[in-house]
């Protein structure tokens, strides 16, 4: 697995009266965190990148293919949401074989990936659980190991720790962080947390009602310099 760049190209999009227009470029295998007042787009931008949404105009490319027509499961991209990842009649082997396989017809080879997807999360050993039985924390190991499986170049993550305490939620970044270093994937986390953004993000994405209003290094938006809506958001 490697990053692939991303580019929106005046990506408009509507619900009725709410009308969005993004446009955003992203160097292959960058980590940004998109930031934003609830309501201001960002899961919209997650959802037209990962083709749930369709735009109304513009285009979306991903290493430069232009994937606008194309369903989800033919782009070259991975999402994992805040909660509700997981098939919660399937174990832990199979939730994260469905990245591989959607009939589940696996072979030694994809086996053998998957028990390296569940020891690379910190998994091994809890195979045939349920989701039940497991922890929010682990849940989401689940989500990640199922994205490694899948090997898609572009990662997109929807509050994906928003549930977790302070201490799990570090946690869990640092294991972004190691996946990052580990596959290069290119990754949009959308987070309400600075702290979040300071561990993983190399550059800010800050949305407001339906806009990227500004896109620069996470040294420069937590600095004095950076846009002053942004700073108003963070309460800096
Ligand atoms: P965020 O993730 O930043 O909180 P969303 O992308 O979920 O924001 O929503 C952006 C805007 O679009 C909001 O005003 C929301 O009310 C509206 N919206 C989201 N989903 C729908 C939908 N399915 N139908 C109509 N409006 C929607
Ligand atoms: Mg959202």
């Amino acid at each position: 697995m490697s990053g692939a760049s991303i580019e929106l190209d005046n990506l408009v999009f509507s619900y009725g009266e709410t009308r969005m227009e993004f446009g955003l470029s992203v160097p292959a295998s960058s980590v940004i965190a998109i930031m934003g007042p609830s309501g201001s787009g960002k899961t919209t931008l997650l959802n037209l990148i990962a083709g749930f949404e369709k735009p109304v105009s513009g285009k979306v490319l991903i290493d430069g293919g232009d994937v606008t027509g194309l369903e989800p499961a033919e782009r070259p991209v991975s999402m994992v949401f805040q909660e509700n990842n997981l098939f919660a009649h399937l174990s832990v082997e199979d939730n994260v074989g469905l990245g591989r396989s959607p009939s589940l017809r696996l072979t030694d080879a994809d086996r053998a990936d998957i028990a390296r997807a569940l020891a690379q999360t910190g998994l091994a050993g809890k195979e045939r659980r349920l989701p039940s039985e497991l922890s929010g924390g682990e849940r989401q190991r689940v989500a990640l190991s199922r994205v490694l499986v899948r090997d898609r170049p572009v990662l997109l993550l929807d509050e994906p720790f928003a549930s977790l305490g302070p201490a799990l939620r570090r946690e869990m970044l640092a294991l972004v962080r190691q996946l990052h270093f580990d596959h290069g994937m290119t990754i949009l986390m959308v987070t309400h947390h600075p702290e979040d953004a300071q561990l993983i993000a190399d550059r800010i994405a800050f949305i407001e009602a339906g806009s990227i209003v500004a896109f620069e290094d996470t040294t420069t938006m937590f600095s004095r310099t950076a846009p002053d809506a942004f700073r108003a958001y963070i309460g800096a």
